[in-house]
C-alpha cells in the first residue's frame, strides 16, 4: 500500500531562527527550503501527487508556483524539481476539486498528457469532473436513472468520455508514464458502473475520485460493490482520503495506493488533533503572532486592546514555554502565562485542560523524529508557518509509521466481509 502525499509546495526554511524569528538573508525560496522527504532521512511517504491545477493556478485558486518555478518544473521534471530520492514515486493529476464549480474541466486530455510527459511523472490520471453528492440510497432505484440528478450523470459521462480519449491518446503517443483512469460516481453501484467501463477501455489501474467528503464506511461500501466487478489484475487508487484509520482494510479490496494531505493539514487546521503520536493526538498551544494577526490588529486599532500589553503577554508566554522546556519553570506558572495570552487572543475559548495535558506529557520529548529532536517544544506551538509546517511534517512521519503498523497486522487479520460487518455495513453477496 503506497501513500502519496498531495503536494502544495509545503516546505520549511532550515535557516529559520526560532528565537529571533528571522531567516538567513541569502535564503532563496524553494531552492534552499526543504520538503518533508528532505527533512527526514526516511521519507514519510512513498511518493508525491502533483496537481496540474495547483501548478497552473486555475480559476480562483492562485498558483503556489512562481512563473520561474513553473518553468523549472516543466524543464527539469518533477524528480529534479522536488529533489525526489531513489525510492520516491510521482503521480500527476488534474486537481479536479479546484474546477468543481465549472461546467466543464478546463484541460484537454492532450494538454494533461503534455504536463505528465514533460515533467516525467511515473503515473498520470485521466481528466475528471467531480460529482458533488453521495447518495447510496439511489442504488435501490437502479437502474432507474431518472431518479439521479441529471448533473451527476452528466459529470460521470464527461469523466468517462475524457478517460476514453485519454487512454487512446496515451496509446497513440506511446507515453512513458502509467495511465490511470478516474471513476466518479454518486453511490456504490454508480462507481462500480464507471469501473466496468474503465476496465473495458483497457485501464489496469483505476483511481476513485470525489471521495474526499466520504467517511470510511461510505468508502468501504463502494469498494465492496466494486469488488464484485473488479478484474483480478485491476488495482485501485483512492484520491484524497481524509480518514486513514481503516486504511489497512482497503488493501483487501485491491487498493494499492491512496493520497492524502490531512496529516499535514490537521497540524494547523484542526480544532483539536494538531499533534499526532502513535497512541493519540494532542492540541497545539496557540501563541499567535500579534503582528500578523488581523483580528488582534483590528481590536488594537479600535482601542479595545492596548498594543504594548498584548505584545508583553505574547512575549511572556513564549518566554515561559521555553523556560518550561528547559525545566526552569513549573507547569502551573507556564500554563498561567499561556492562558493569560489566550484570554486576549481567544477570550471565548477554554483550552486549559488540553494545554495542561500536553504540557504535562511533553510528547515532543519522547518523539525521535528529526523535527522534534531539532526544535523541541517549538513543534507544539501553533504559531506561524515554520512551526506549523514542521508539526505537519512530524504528523506525516507518525501517520506513515501508524500506516506501516496497521499494514503489518493485516495479513492474518479478518476478511473484508468481517471488516464490513464490524462496521455495520451489509456486504454485497
Ligand atoms: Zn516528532
Amino acid at each position: 500500500m503506497k501513500f502519496f502525499f498531495a503536494d502544495s509546495q509545503d516546505t520549511v526554511d532550515p535557516t529559520f531562527d526560532f528565537e529571533t524569528e528571522t531567516r538567513a538573508e541569502w535564503r532563496i525560496r524553494q531552492r534552499d527550503d526543504l520538503y518533508a522527504h528532505e527533512v527526514y532521512q526516511k521519507p514519510p511517504y512513498d511518493g508525491i501527487l502533483v496537481s496540474k491545477a495547483m501548478v497552473d493556478g486555475n480559476g480562483s485558486t492562485g498558483s503556489r508556483y512562481s512563473l520561474a518555478q513553473r518553468q523549472r518544473l516543466w524543464r527539469a521534471g518533477v524528480r529534479s524539481f522536488f529533489r525526489l530520492g531513489g525510492g520516491l514515486e510521482s503521480m500527476g493529476d488534474c486537481g479536479a476539486f479546484s474546477y468543481v464549480r465549472e461546467e466543464y474541466p478546463p484541460f484537454t486530455p492532450d494538454e494533461v498528457i503534455d504536463f505528465y510527459e514533460n515533467c516525467k511523472f511515473d503515473y498520470g490520471l485521466s481528466v475528471d469532473h467531480v460529482i458533488l453528492g453521495f447518495q447510496p440510497g439511489l442504488d435501490d432505484e437502479w437502474p432507474e436513472l431518472h431518479c439521479v440528478p441529471e448533473e451527476w450523470r452528466r459529470r460521470q459521462e464527461i469523466t468517462l468520455e475524457l478517460a476514453d480519449e485519454f487512454a487512446r491518446r496515451c496509446n497513440i503517443r506511446k507515453v512513458h508514464f502509467t495511465p490511470l483512469g478516474v471513476a466518479q460516481g454518486w453511490s456504490p453501484a454508480s462507481y462500480a458502473g464507471a469501473v466496468v467501463q474503465l476496465q473495458a477501455m483497457g485501464y489496469k489501474r483505476i483511481a476513485l475520485g470525489g471521495m474526499v467528503p466520504l467517511k470510511t464506511p461510505g468508502i468501504l461500501q463502494c469498494l465492496d460493490t466494486i469488488a464484485s466487478i473488479l478484474r483480478s489484475d485491476t488495482t485501485l487508487h483512492l484520491l484524497g482520503v481524509t480518514r486513514c484509520e481503516q486504511v489497512a482494510h482497503f488493501l483487501r479490496y485491491h487498493v494499492t495506493s491512496f493520497d492524502s494531505t490531512s496529516p499535514l493539514r490537521q497540524a494547523f487546521k484542526d480544532g483539536k488533533d494538531n499533534y499526532y503520536t502513535m497512541g493519540r493526538n494532542y492540541l497545539a498551544i496557540r501563541v499567535p503572532q500579534t503582528e500578523g494577526n488581523a483580528q488582534l490588529q483590528a481590536r488594537i486599532r479600535s482601542g479595545e486592546l492596548h498594543q504594548e500589553t498584548v505584545r508583553q503577554l505574547e512575549e511572556r508566554c513564549l518566554q515561559a514555554l521555553s523556560e518550561y522546556a528547559e525545566r526552569r519553570l513549573s507547569l502551573d506558572i507556564t500554563l498561567e502565562q499561556v492562558l493569560a495570552y489566550e484570554q486576549v487572543h481567544h477570550p471565548k475559548e477554554n483550552r486549559a485542560e488540553a494545554y495542561r495535558e500536553v504540557l504535562q506529557d511533553q510528547p515532543w520529548t519522547s518523539c525521535s523524529c528529526e523535527v522534534c529532536r531539532q526544535v523541541g517544544i517549538q513543534v507544539i506551538l501553533f504559531r506561524g508557518t515554520e512551526r506549523n509546517k514542521r508539526r505537519g511534517f512530524h504528523n506525516l512521519a507518525i501517520f506513515y509509521s501508524r500506516l506501516q503498523r496497521e499494514l503489518a497486522k493485516t495479513p492474518g487479520a479478518s476478511s473484508a466481509r468481517e471488516t464490513l460487518e464490524g462496521l455495520g455495513i451489509e456486504a454485497v453477496p
